[in-house]
């Protein structure tokens, strides 16, 4: 399950990840309160924050998402394909 976030600024709920949400350390979550296109302004400073949390640069951190997603589709329609009766 996804666990969702509201974004303080726009109200948009998002999904609660660093994907969404720039990185902050000191919140409870882990994750700023404004989401990312609302603190695109900083993005050079929370690019910055980014790979010194995770040791990646948000790029990468992305790609990595993105394939972790499609995998999870991939497999998603894997077993859907299994399920059918013909
Ligand atoms: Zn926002």
């Amino acid at each position: 399950m996804v666990t969702k976030k509201q974004c303080t600024k726009c109200k948009k709920r998002k999904n609660a990840d660093v994907i969404e949400f720039p990185p902050h350390p000191k919140s409870s979550d882990g994750l700023g309160s404004w989401c990312r296109s609302c603190s695109n302004i900083n993005s050079a400073l929370w690019r910055q924050a980014f790979r010194a949390r995770t040791g990646k640069s948000y790029e990468v951190a992305l790609r990595e998402a993105k394939r972790a997603k499609w995998a999870e589709i991939a497999l998603g329609a894997a077993e859907e394909e299994k399920g059918r009766p013909w």
